[in-house]
């Protein structure tokens, strides 16, 4: 840096010596050093205008000579250009490999700016949502995909969960979109095909239905002709006895998977809304707690209802029967001979509630979220052995969902449990007097 800088004032030295020495001979001291000031001006001016013409050319060639401190002025220039340049081809490589990735993904990719502008979008947003990286860019992206499932998912924005709907491309793609947001206003849509997905969820609960109902006829005539043969009074059956309670046993639980199998195949079926009538749940709950009693037979649970009577609600009542008779026999089944069972039923601001509480067995926490699933038995044995499907819960869960409701558990080991049917204030209805249960 210095060395330049010395050259530079060496230079004006040796410019400024001369002229006073010339102008002292002529005796134009002031003049001569006057002449020099300006004639150096106008040299750096000059060079001043030759680095302005190099910065402006865009061609990559190397600085012309300047003369001192003008020349590293622009030989640091042409350095940080020569940077720059690299840095540029380094991001326009990344920003191409970017591109390609995202095109290739299979889903679609939609950032959206403010008001849900559409900011940017990959190709799959073009061939599954019908975007144009064109024509759409800057638009809201309600106003290009309207489906109103959609729009209500874009509004509510709630934080975690998904939508699907029919693809604008194709009615036949159903896709399933979610939304992440990101930086400060933005927010990155993907929305995937799921139609294969649901075509194979559709044809495992139509083989399942399809099974069960197969099986269910001759299932029934075996368990007829069983009964007809523990009628009998013929001594050569007497020997058989035994076995024949058996396997009557058997099929009658073998029919009471089956129907339960069915029950849910139809639960999960359903898309229309449930056909709602008033249900005098009270009254139910009176029903359900003498099959229960009936259960327990011998083992004398203490069973009580304690009821709001004027509280009905809006629903169907042959579900409603088979979950709340579901979670009724479970508590008499898993509580030991002699325990107390208890079924409420009251309302509050947040809506009706059946609470079904035992002092049984109790259920430990780590099983807690997995009871609902389908066949998830804690004690696979204990289960069968007192008549368990293991889809109880499942069909309990399928049924509070079509009434707007959730199931709530509660439980801690060797005290006791307390299941919980949560219905929503809408769902409250004034009795009628004409309904017939
Ligand atoms: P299952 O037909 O086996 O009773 P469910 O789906 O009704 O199937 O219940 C799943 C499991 O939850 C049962 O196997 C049992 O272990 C447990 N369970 C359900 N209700 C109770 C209860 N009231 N007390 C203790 N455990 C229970």
């Amino acid at each position: 840096m210095a060395t330049p800088w010395l050259a530079l004032w060496r230079r004006l030295a040796l410019l400024f010596a001369g002229a006073a020495l010339l102008g002292w001979l002529v005796d134009r001291l002031t003049l001569a050093l006057l002449l020099a000031a300006l004639g150096s001006l106008a040299w750096q001016l000059w060079q001043l205008s030759r680095l302005d013409r190099w910065l402006r050319s865009d061609r990559d060639v190397n600085p012309p000579r300047f003369g001192p401190v003008w020349d590293s002025l622009a030989a640091q220039v042409a350095r940080l250009r020569r940077q720059n340049r690299k840095r540029k081809r380094k991001f326009g490589k990344l920003l191409e490999q970017f591109q390609q990735a995202t095109a290739a993904l299979p889903d679609a990719a939609v950032v959206l700016g403010e008001d849900d502008r559409v900011a940017w979008c990959n190709g799959a947003a073009q061939s599954l949502l019908g975007l144009s990286p064109t024509r759409d860019m800057g638009r809201p992206i309600a106003h290009l995909v309207r489906h109103p499932g959609f729009v209500a998912f874009l509004t509510q924005r709630p934080p975690g969960d998904s939508v699907e709907f029919p693809s604008p491309v194709d009615d036949a793609l159903l896709l399933g979109a979610r939304i992440v947001p990101y930086g400060k206003k933005q927010r990155l849509l993907l929305a995937t095909d799921i139609s294969q997905l649901r075509r194979l969820e559709q044809m495992r609960r139509d083989f399942v239905a399809n099974v069960s109902h197969e099986l269910r006829t001759p299932l029934t005539v075996i368990s007829g002709y069983l009964e007809t043969l523990l009628d009998s009074e013929n001594p050569a059956l007497e020997a058989w006895r035994q076995p024949l309670h058996r396997m009557q046993e058997q099929s009658r639980r073998m029919l009471h998977i089956i129907e339960d199998l069915l029950l849910l195949a139809r639960l999960e079926a359903r898309k229309e809304p449930l056909a709602r009538k008033p249900v005098n749940v009270p009254a139910l709950l009176a029903d359900i707690a003498d099959d229960a009693l009936a259960l327990s037979g011998e083992q004398n649970h203490q069973i009580e209802v304690n009821a709001e009577p004027a509280l009905w609600i809006l629903g169907c009542e042959k579900d409603l029967r088979s979950a709340f008779a579901n979670l009724a026999f479970n508590a008499v089944r898993y509580t030991p001979a002699g325990g107390r069972i208890a079924l409420r039923w009251f309302a509050d601001a947040s809506g009706a509630h059946l609470m079904v509480e035992d002092n049984g067995e109790g259920i430990a926490p780590q099983h807690l979220p997995r009871l609902a699933e389908r066949f998830y038995r804690i004690n696979r044995d204990r289960s069968r052995g007192s008549g368990g499907t293991g889809l109880g819960l499942s069909i309990v869960k399928h049924v509070l969902n079509h009434h707007g409701g959730q199931l709530r558990i509660a439980s801690e080991l060797g005290v006791g449990s307390v299941f919980t049917c949560d219905f929503p204030a809408e769902a409250r209805v004034e009795p009628t007097a004409t309904t017939a249960r």
